[in-house]
């Protein structure tokens, strides 16, 4: 029997223990990881000393271990393959893992089967897929967090703070309760926040060990067609995908470094709540971060280039937004551009193409987001990168060389972290020798402002722009039941149908919950239903998605919910 302690684990001391990946009775061979170790700066495994069979563990997860602690005994192999492991044997030294950026000349050169660059939501779901499908894979990403844009400045915090909005909203909306004023501790906001992307992105590193996915830290440039250096390490491979995401547009002749201008990462941190917020830039990223500083007290200005907010999306779903916060925030400005923004002792002056002058405590920059390929040395790998520093790519997410493939925000189409994810399982599956194609009939696309806006599949503005015939059939949740009991009186759910052979092309949703609803319709679409098998198919009574059934039944002329001109004779 050996008693397996903690090795000499340079200077760390008090290092809780955070996973357990064995347990009593089970056999272990040689090097296998038995548990995991978390410091401040690494995350590493206890290999087995030798192989053997798990007879006592002496640690919980939670436990904090230096070196010589006991953590485990280990008995004979079972199989009497090799020799049992020496009593008092330490155990070999830990393997670090998805640790923080470690320097050069402690890394080993490294070789993968498949190198995936960016570890968001397009590259850590291709390395997981790859890994599935048996190869060995490495991940790169420059940040200590795994995650990416969306797990840690993006769609996670953004919505977290969106929920506490939401609440703030729904409280002081209820009608006939009064809650009086609410008290913010910011502080605890900002924590709480951090402690779901925290769960998130350490649940991303245990699956990467879990997976044996190696992850590397430091910041990757293509120095070949295949070898990638990072920070110095040479990283050899086979087959790549590219994953490295985008960055916020910065606008010329706005003082970003002034720290009164924030991006929307900046926003996500929640500083302070700005007594006066302009946010410049009227889409999805701008109006979901004027919801949560509109809730939490800002006076809100917006101002936007286009002549409506959420350029793209069909007016009749951002009406009934525009409305809502045209009566709440300070100004919005549309048609407009910020002409000088001067950085003065008393706040941020801001002209407008308008000709108006207005003082703010903050300035939100949410104008876009650029793709990160134009960064990346892919010319030293013969990939072509267009102007914009997007990707080129075909069906299967190659590039013009075949053994690299890119996905995610480097790559056109909408900038979502979904639209990634799936990019990334059909270019490791691609890789892999699976024959497959990224072909979706529809994304998702979702403002989770209040009222949610949501579409998916056909829009109005792209059958306009393109000749696309269909029929529009909505319904107005002010004959919902449901939709009138969440303060929804200003939904609406609409499906646009194929004329000819009635195949829902695709639906737009505005009210709470609307990104949930427009899923059903994204079914819908992938599996070539048509108007009377969404109608068809019971809802229950009262939701919010019995509106998407109900939107068919107008379709399908056979809607007794509405006036009978909607119902088909
Ligand atoms: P990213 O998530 O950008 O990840 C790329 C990774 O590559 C990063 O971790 C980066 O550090 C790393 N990297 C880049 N270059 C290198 C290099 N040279 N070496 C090493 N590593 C490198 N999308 C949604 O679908 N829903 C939402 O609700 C949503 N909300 C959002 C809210 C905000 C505020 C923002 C900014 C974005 C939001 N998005 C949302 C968009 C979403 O975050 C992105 O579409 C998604 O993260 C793209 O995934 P990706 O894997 O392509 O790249």
């Amino acid at each position: 029997m050996a008693q397996v302690r903690v090795p000499d684990i340079g200077d760390f001391t008090d290092v809780p223990v955070i996973e357990i990946l064995v347990e009593v009775g089970q056999e272990v061979a040689a090097e296998d990881p038995l548990v995991v170790l978390e410091s401040d700066k690494a995350t590493m495994e206890l290999p087995s000393p030798g192989p053997g069979v798990i007879e006592s563990l002496h640690v919980t997860v939670g436990d904090k271990l230096s070196e010589g602690d006991l953590v485990l005994t280990l008995g004979g192999a079972g199989d009497g393959a090799g020799p049992p492991a020496t009593a008092e044997a330490p155990a070999a030294p830990p393997t670090p893992v998805a640790a923080p950026p470690v320097s050069a000349s402690d890394r080993a050169e490294v070789h993968a089967e498949v190198l995936v660059l960016g570890s968001g939501p397009g590259g850590y779901a291709a390395a997981f897929r790859a890994a599935d499908l048996g190869k060995d894979v490495v991940l790169v990403e420059r940040y200590a967090s795994l995650g990416g844009v969306c797990l840690n400045v993006g769609c996670i915090p953004s919505k977290a703070l969106l929920h506490v909005a939401k609440v703030l909203g729904e409280a002081a909306e209820l009608p006939g309760v009064r809650f009086g004023a609410p008290e913010l501790d910011v502080g605890a906001i900002r924590t709480w926040k951090e402690g779901i992307v925290g769960k998130l992105t350490g649940g991303l590193a245990a699956m990467a060990k879990q997976r044996k996915v190696r992850v590397v830290h430091g910041t990757g440039r293509f120095t070949g067609p295949h070898e990638l250096d990072v920070d110095g390490t040479a990283v050899s491979f086979d087959q790549a995908i590219v994953a490295a995401g985008s960055r916020a547009v910065r606008l010329p002749g706005i003082p970003h470094d002034d720290p009164r201008v924030m991006d929307s990462t900046g926003a996500l941190e929640i500083a302070d709540v700005p007594a006066r917020l302009l946010v410049i830039g009227g889409g999805i990223i701008g109006l979901e971060m004027a919801t949560v500083y509109d809730a939490l007290g800002s006076a809100v200005t917006v101002v936007e280039l286009a002549d409506q907010l959420i350029p793209g999306c069909d007016r009749d779903l951002v009406a009934p937004l525009a409305k809502r916060i045209g009566g709440r925030y300070a100004a919005i400005h549309l048609e407009t551009t910020v002409t000088s923004l001067e950085a003065r002792d008393d706040g941020m002056h801001a002209t407008l193409s308008s000709g108006e002058t207005e003082v703010f405590d903050r300035v939100l920059v949410a104008v876009g987001r650029a793709p990160n390929g134009g960064d990346l040395g892919l010319e030293a790998a013969g990939v072509a990168v267009d102007e914009r520093g997007f990707v080129a790519v075909d069906e299967r997410r190659r590039t013009n060389v075949a053994h690299i493939s890119a996905i995610g925000d480097v790559v056109r189409g909408p900038m979502l972290a979904h639209k990634a994810s799936h990019e990334g399982h059909v270019a490791a599956e691609v890789i892999a020798g699976e024959d497959v194609v990224f072909d979706p009939r529809g994304i998702p696309n979702v403002a989770y402002t209040d009222p949610e806006v949501a579409w998916v599949g056909l829009t109005e503005t792209d059958a306009a722009a393109d000749g696309t015939p269909y029929e529009r059939a909505a319904f107005p949740w002010s004959a919902s039941g449901r939709g009138l009991a969440v303060g929804g009186a200003t939904g609406m759910t609409k499906l646009l149908v194929d004329p000819d052979s009635r195949r829902v092309l695709g639906a737009g949703v505005v009210g709470p919950g609307a990104g949930e609803l427009v899923a059903e319709v994204g079914l819908a679409l992938e599996l070539g239903a048509d108007a009377q098998d969404v109608a068809l198919t019971i809802h229950a009574h009262p939701t919010l998605s019995e509106t998407v059934g109900l939107a068919a039944a107008v379709a399908d002329g056979t809607i007794t919910d509405l006036p009978n001109k909607a119902a088909r004779r």
